[in-house]
């Protein structure tokens, strides 16, 4: 069964709108003299907190050497499954045999990403670390896939005692 609402009444001066117009500008003109707080991005950018969590990359040791070694955990553990790693396999250096390696392709979907942080825990080879990238730009899909040499390039140098590469 249908029911009518019946509307209240607008009284008087409701069916003015030169008073709701006033009461308006007066918020205008309240606002207007307050000190500006539109940041003028991207030239500003947010001034971030120390444990700020963005784009996860990947870094290399001192000795500018690849840390990831194609363990793909990172890839097994992401929620979203942004993480795509191609193992070198054992024709890339017959001695080493099946043991893991320099990932040969190793892509990021940066639009996938929720910046979630479990590849970074559960490396075993600190190879891959959230950075403070917040902003990341492209105007096409493909161009948020962020493949091995840009992860690298982004990641930079990380300084810390596990250096796998060094003992093979
Ligand atoms: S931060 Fe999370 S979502 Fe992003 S790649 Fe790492 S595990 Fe996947
Ligand atoms: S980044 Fe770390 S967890 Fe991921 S494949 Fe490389 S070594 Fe394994």
């Amino acid at each position: 069964m249908s029911m009518i609402v019946k509307r209240k009444e607008l009284s008087f001066w409701e069916r003015l709108y030169i008073p709701a117009l006033i009461s308006g500008f007066k918020v205008t003109l309240s606002h207007f003299f307050r000190p500006n707080v539109t940041m003028q991005y991207p030239e500003e950018k947010w001034v971030l907190p120390e444990g700020y969590r963005g784009a996860p990359l990947l870094v290399k040791d001192q000795e500018e050497r690849t840390k990831c070694v194609s363990c793909q955990l990172c890839e097994f553990v992401c929620p979203p499954k942004a993480i795509r790693i191609t193992p070198p396999g054992p024709e890339a250096n017959p001695e080493c045999g099946n043991i893991e390696k320099e990932p040969e392709e190793f892509e990021i979907d940066m639009l996938r990403c929720i910046f979630c942080g479990y590849c970074q825990e559960v490396c075993p080879e600190e190879a891959i670390f959230l950075q403070q990238d917040y902003s990341l730009i492209g105007t096409q899909r493909d161009q948020m896939v962020w493949d091995k040499e840009k992860l690298l390039e982004e990641g930079g140098i990380h300084q810390d005692d596990i250096m796998k590469w060094k003992n093979k």
